[in-house]
Order: C-alpha cells, then sequence, then structure tokens
C-alpha cells in the first residue's frame, strides 16, 4: 500500500492471521492494532511503526574456561528512534529468540512515548545459559557482543541496559569494551551501570519502585486503603523484590511472592527483608526458605490477594488463570505477563490491570535521568530520582486512565493510544525522508 498522510483514509490493517499465543510479537501486535484502529492510524504509519526499522544478528564466539569456542547467537532489534535515540536492555536467556527480541523493543517504543521520555524503542539478547558459565565467560561473552554492534551503540544512537540476567557488573563492561573502542570513556553509552562509573542513584530500584508508586494511584482510583489490601509478586528479581519491599513499605501485607523455585505463602504476611537477605547468601533464589508455606506458580497467580504483580516474565497470565484469579489489581512489573485471550476476561471481571509499558516504565525513566546526568556530569541525590520518578509515573498513569476514560477501553488500550499517538505525530511533524 503506498504511503500517505491522509489520517482520513480507510484504515485497512493486518490480514487476519492465525494467532500463535506464544508469539510475545503477536501479543503486542494484537495490542496494538486495537490502538491503532482507535487512531485511526494512516496505513503507511501503520505499516511502518508495526515493523523494527533495524534489526541485527551477531554470532558471537567465546572462548570458554576448558579452551573450546563456543559461538552464541546475539540480537539487538531497534524499533523506532523517531522521538529520539534507542534504548532497550540486554537480555541473557537459553530460550530467547528473535521474536520475542522485537516484541521487547516494540514495548519500549510505546514505553517511552508514554513516559515522555526523549527515546525511542530497542532491545537486546543472547541466547545464553548465564547460570552455567563462569564470570570470565560471561566478560568475554558481554565484551565480544558489544565490540561487534560498536557501530550500532552510542549515547546519541543506541543505549543498552540490564534486563533479565544481565546487571550492572555487565553494563560496566559494555561501556568498558564501547569506551576502548571510542577512544574516550562513554559512559552515557550505558544505564543502569554502577553509581561509580557514572550511574544514577534509585536506578537499581526504579522499575520497583514505578511498580508502587501506579499501584498507590490505582489503589486511590478504586478506594482502597493498603493497609487492607494483601498482595502477591511473581518473581523476585530485581522487579519483584523491590516491589514487594515498596508495597509492604506502603502497609499492604505481602502474602506470597514466588520464583524459579516455586511460591512461598504466609497469610499474616511475608518479612520480605528477611527474604531479601535470604536470597542474597543463598546463591540468589528462595530456595530451602523456610518461614513460608510452599505453593505453585499458579496457586500464586490465583490467589484472593487484591493485587497481583507478575514480575518474571511473558505468557503467565492466560485466560483461564484470567477466570480464577481473585486479584482486583494486576500490575504487570515483567513485560508481557498477559496474554491478550486474558485481557476480555479480566476487563469482564473488573480487574483493573495497569499494563507493563506504563507499570514498569520506572526503570526507563531513571535510565532516562542517568544519561542526563552522565552528559551532564552533574549527579542528583536519590531524594531527588526518587521525587521525579514518582511525579511522572504518577502522571502517566493519570494520563492513559483519563485517555482510557475518554475511548471507553482498557487501561492498556489507554497507555498504547497514547504511546503509538505521540510516535505518529512525531512522525506527521518529521515527515518520511525519500
Ligand atoms: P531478574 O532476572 O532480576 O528476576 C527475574 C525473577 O523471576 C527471578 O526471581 C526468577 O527466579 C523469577 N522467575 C523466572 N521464571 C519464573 C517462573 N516461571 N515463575 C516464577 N518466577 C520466575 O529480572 P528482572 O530485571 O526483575 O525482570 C523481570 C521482568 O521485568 C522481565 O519481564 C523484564 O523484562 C521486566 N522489566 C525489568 C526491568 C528492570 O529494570 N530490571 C525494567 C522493565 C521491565
Amino acid at each position: 500500500m503506498p504511503f500517505s498522510f491522509d489520517v482520513h483514509e480507510p484504515a485497512v490493517y493486518r490480514e487476519p492471521a492465525p494467532i500463535d499465543h506464544d508469539d510475545p510479537f503477536q501479543s503486542m501486535m494484537e495490542r496494538f492494532d486495537v490502538a491503532a484502529e482507535i487512531l485511526e492510524l494512516n496505513p503507511g504509519f501503520y505499516e511502518y511503526l508495526c515493523r523494527p526499522s533495524r534489526i541485527h544478528i551477531t554470532s558471537v564466539p567465546v572462548e570458554m574456561d576448558s579452551g573450546r569456542v563456543k559461538v552464541f547467537e546475539g540480537y539487538r532489534v531497534i524499533h523506532n528512534n523517531v522521538l529520539g535515540p534507542s534504548k532497550g536492555g540486554i537480555r541473557y536467556a537459553p530460550d530467547v529468540t528473535l521474536n520475542e527480541v522485537k516484541a521487547l523493543a516494540g514495548w519500549m517504543t510505546w514505553k517511552c512515548a508514554l513516559v515522555d521520555v526523549p527515546f525511542g524503542g530497542a532491545k537486546g539478547g543472547i541466547v545464553c545459559d548465564p547460570s552455567e558459565m563462569s564470570p570470565k565467560e560471561l566478560e568475554r561473552l558481554t565484551r565480544r557482543y558489544t565490540a561487534d554492534l560498536f557501530d550500532v551503540f552510542g549515547p546519541d544512537k543506541d543505549i543498552p541496559a540490564p534486563d533479565m540476567n544481565t546487571n550492572e557488573q555487565i553494563m560496566a563492561w559494555v561501556l568498558d569494551t564501547y569506551s576502548m573502542h571510542a577512544r574516550r570513556t562513554e559512559n552515557a553509552v550505558v544505564t543502569g551501570k554502577p553509581v561509580g562509573l557514572g550511574g544514577s542513584r534509585g536506578r537499581r530500584e526504579a522499575t520497583g519502585r514505578g511498580v508502587m508508586t501506579v499501584t498507590m494511584a490505582a489503589m486511590e482510583r478504586l478506594g482502597l486503603a493498603p493497609s487492607d489490601c494483601t498482595v502477591a509478586v511473581q518473581g523476585f528479581g530485581n522487579v519483584g523484590s523491590t516491589a514487594a519491599e515498596l508495597l509492604a513499605a506502603q502497609g499492604c501485607t505481602v502474602v506470597a511472592v514466588s520464583d524459579v523455585t516455586g511460591g512461598y505463602y504466609n497469610e499474616a504476611g511475608l518479612d520480605i527483608k528477611e527474604m531479601q537477605t535470604y536470597v542474597e547468601q543463598n546463591g540468589g533464589t528462595l530456595d530451602g526458605y523456610e518461614n513460608a508455606q510452599p505453593i505453585t506458580n499458579e496457586e500464586l497467580l490465583t490467589l484472593d490477594a487484591d493485587v497481583l504483580v507478575p514480575a518474571a516474565k511473558e505468557d503467565q497470565i492466560d485466560r483461564e488463570i484470567a477466570e480464577e484469579t481473585g486479584a482486583r489489581i494486576i500490575v504487570e512489573g515483567a513485560n508481557g505477563p498477559t496474554l491478550p485471550e486474558a485481557d476480555e476476561v479480566l476487563q469482564d471481571k473488573g480487574v483493573l490491570v495497569i499494563p507493563d509499558i506504563l507499570a514498569n516504565a520506572g526503570g526507563v525513566t531513571v535510565s532516562y535521568f542517568e544519561w542526563v546526568q552522565d552528559r551532564q556530569g552533574f549527579f542528583w541525590t536519590e531524594e531527588r530520582v526518587n521525587r521525579r520518578l514518582d511525579r511522572m509515573m504518577r502522571d502517566a498513569f493519570d494520563k492513559a486512565y483519563k485517555t482510557a476514560d475518554e475511548h471507553d477501553v482498557s487501561l492498556r488500550i489507554g497507555a498504547y493510544v497514547m504511546g503509538i499517538r505521540k510516535v505518529a505525530e512525531a512522525l506527521r511533524m518529521r515527515g518520511i525522508y525519500a
């Protein structure tokens, strides 16, 4: 279909295709399509915005400690950079796929637009099992991947950050490798790095803090007091453990949390600080934690807790879980935890779902603060970071809520409408360079 600026041209979107529910990219596109129709997005913009602008695939050879060379597949997908340099984490996982990285990159585009930070969306991934690799092997993998993508990354081009199974140390190796090739120290090339290398105070807790802020905003809307609310959190990593800690600090009773080793339940409330210490001293998991009753992952998702925070991975809440869950508010700390088939069920039940692109946007918001601080060489206090983060998250929540109300759609679709509208407007102003 030829490109056109005519917004009144009838929208003809994707040919109906069989939906693969295990494909996060399709999950993203199903919601994108609904928002695009509401916006009457012209078909040319639609075609442009639903595709990644660039996909990089690299074979990353690594000399393992045994002396054998192993080759890993690495991805970096730039979904869009109309609003600014692209931004997004790097994920290390044995089951990471290109389609997953494409979906995650697209979510980053809408997320950045929604919270009003001047970035486009990107994501990276390497197919590897970090639990089977030594620190030296992980370092060689990270450095070679960064060197391979030296022309892609850059403080004005594409800025990585941590995601699942990547952390501050890995970001420090990205910074160092990039800087050695650039022949100057470029700390703004990556966010989520250690504070001693130009990282921002408050970045490590930012995603979980944002989850807490929007949960409080949702409770206010529903007239619920935190002290009357119980909470269940799936995933006890960076996002889940911080969200659990901060929600408990607000007066909520966190009755269940889980990680890869299973779920842990206590009707009277779990001691989150004690569990965090346990994880630190127990090789990163809750395995063997005794001050709670063991439950399964499914039991956690279908508890009668008022608030459910999925903060582990994609595709956790399907139609059945949606039918059974007792939650009144679902706050998507993870990216893509709810399948499209569950959306309608949850909406019919009156469950308020705070979608991923809003709920977990605290991470990229403080990454933006980090990038600004690096570029200015002027660093903020944690109090200033948190105050600005809370304000931006509240503002995004209120605007998405209002947009959803205006169009009589779910908060998820309201958030997509806001994000896509902002990118489409910027695209219209910039025009298409021929
Ligand atoms: P992480 O690696 O620190 O923690 C992941 C947690 O999930 C671990 O506790 C792990 O044991 C648990 N887990 C994995 N599989 C599970 C399963 N099947 N059942 C229960 N628990 C399981 O990762 P993270 O940084 O906390 O990221 C979690 C999610 O949040 C991901 O979807 C990520 O994309 C998203 N996210 C993270 C950030 C960030 O700043 N870290 C920002 C935005 C979104």
